[in-house]
């Protein structure tokens, strides 16, 4: 039998990166898509439909057009033109920020946070076919993908997010239980790797020497 490529159908590490890339291509192609769908049957804009999630993850701290685009990895431009176009569509507001006479903060309106809301779910397909893996892999698929995500942010390549593993409050592998071994210094409670945030209100950044030894303790431990 011929093999193909360097390692065979089976062989190098290189390949089986390459199909852990295409798949999850292949996902981002059906959230894309569904992304789309759903935004346009609400008459937004796919960028208009994340904002409006983030602010509403904001909350009333609301946030700068900065913030916004940081947060979403696209040019200050197009979170400008896309905020400008939800104020005119009546789903959020500026409002001055009191230090600075010319920054302004961004919030939801009421109808803005009843959109917000609407468009909140999650897909639901995506959920089901989640939920269809047992619990211990749905847990080492999060701990992959939020390993694979810090990767990301590491390269520059997606913004920081408020994950667990960037927080002050993480305590990686503090205690024997495999089922819990992390704690969180915030609520004082351990936790499992099925409950590492990728987006947490109360997360606080912690030091780059904290957030390294945290993430060196994290990876080899697991
Ligand atoms: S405060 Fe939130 S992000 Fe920080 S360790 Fe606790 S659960 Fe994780």
């Amino acid at each position: 039998m011929r093999s193909r490529g360097r390692g065979g159908p089976f062989g190098s590490r290189e390949r089986t990166a390459e199909r852990v890339a295409q798949a999850l291509e292949r996902i981002a192609t059906a959230l894309r898509s569904d992304a789309w769908g759903e935004s346009r049957a609400r008459g937004l804009t796919p960028t208009q439909a994340q904002i409006l999630g983030y602010l509403r993850f904001r909350g009333p701290r609301g946030a700068r057009v900065s913030e916004v685009a940081e947060a979403l990895a696209v040019r200050a431009a197009t979170a400008s033109e896309s905020t400008d176009a939800l104020v005119r569509k009546g789903l959020v507001r500026k409002a001055r920020v009191s230090e600075d006479g010319r920054a302004r903060l961004v919030l939801l309106t009421a109808a803005g946070r009843r959109e917000a809301d609407r468009l909140a779910g999650w897909p639901e397909f995506l959920l089901r076919a989640v939920r269809a893996l047992p619990e211990a892999e749905q847990a080492a698929f999060l701990r992959v993908l939020l390993k694979t995500i810090r990767e990301l942010q590491r390269a520059g390549r997606i913004p920081v997010s408020r994950m667990c593993v960037t927080c002050t409050y993480f305590r990686p592998y503090a205690h024997p239980d495999p089922k819990a071994p992390h704690h969180c210094a915030f609520v004082d409670a351990p936790f499992g790797d099925g409950l590492l945030r990728v987006e947490c209100q109360d997360h606080q950044p912690a030091s780059a020497e904290q957030a390294e030894a945290n993430w060196k303790r994290f990876v080899r431990a697991g």
